[in-house]
């Protein structure tokens, strides 16, 4: 049986990782939901609809409906890469300038709206593994499994940092720290759909785990 499972939880978690590797094992579609709220951010930084000191909603919102989203495959990757408006962005959107701005565009109910629906329709009739912030509380509060990642917010920043600096991005652990904390707090105080762990959802605090250790967690629950 083909079934629905989501993955929420604080940002830098891994949950993408092991996200990506459940997919890869059960052949179900992998959609990290996060990727659709960075190319939205892209599409506002590109339009200068956000800035350091500016942020101008209305217009973004104006616009949405000229954006496309899109998930394509790359079997070098196995995985969908994002796509801005047919532009592959899946490198782009994971700048820290994104990063930067991304919770207070994911805070725009319009925008909540319109990828919600998205997911929803992604979906449909298929085995999925979705990742993301709301995704067992709003978006697919019928998933048959629901899994909330937690680690700590210096262990998350580290793995963060590492990550960025491995693609030569030019940052201290402290700016990391900083926008890790401050994304947990836009993220959590959303108005219409704060981060939290939804009341079926399994908690695994990933502090101290390996990934091979929450994958085997994971896989578990999975067959539970
Ligand atoms: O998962 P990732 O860290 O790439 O997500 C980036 C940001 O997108 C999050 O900090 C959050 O503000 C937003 N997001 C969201 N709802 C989701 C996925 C991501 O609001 N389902």
């Amino acid at each position: 049986k083909r079934i629905t499972i989501a993955i929420d939880g604080f940002s830098s978690t891994g949950k993408s990782t092991v996200a990506k590797q459940l997919a890869k094992e059960l052949g179900y579609v992998y959609v990290d939901t996060g990727a659709m709220y960075r190319a939205v951010t892209l599409y506002a930084l590109r339009r200068e609809f956000i800035a350091e000191g500016h942020f101008d909603p209305h217009a973004l919102i104006a616009e949405l409906p000229l954006i496309s989203l899109k998930f394509i495959f790359n079997p070098d990757k196995g995985f969908g890469e994002m796509y801005l408006n047919d532009e592959n962005v899946e490198q782009e959107i994971r700048q820290m300038q994104v990063s930067q701005f991304v919770s207070k565009v994911a805070a725009i109910p319009e925008v909540r709206e319109m990828l919600v629906a998205q997911q929803q329709e992604m979906g449909k009739g298929k085995g999925i593994v979705m990742d993301g912030r709301d995704i067992g509380t709003v978006v697919f509060p019928d998933a048959e499994l629901k899994i909330f990642m937690t680690a700590t917010a210096d262990e998350r920043a580290q793995r963060r940092y590492l990550e960025l600096k491995e693609r030569g991005e030019n940052v201290t652990f402290e700016e990391v720290l900083e926008n890790v904390e401050e994304r947990d707090l836009l993220d959590t105080t959303r108005k219409d759909s704060p981060l939290v762990k939804a009341e079926d959802a399994k908690e695994i605090d990933n502090s101290h785990l390996t990934l091979a250790g929450q994958f085997e967690k994971i896989l578990e629950l999975f067959k539970e």
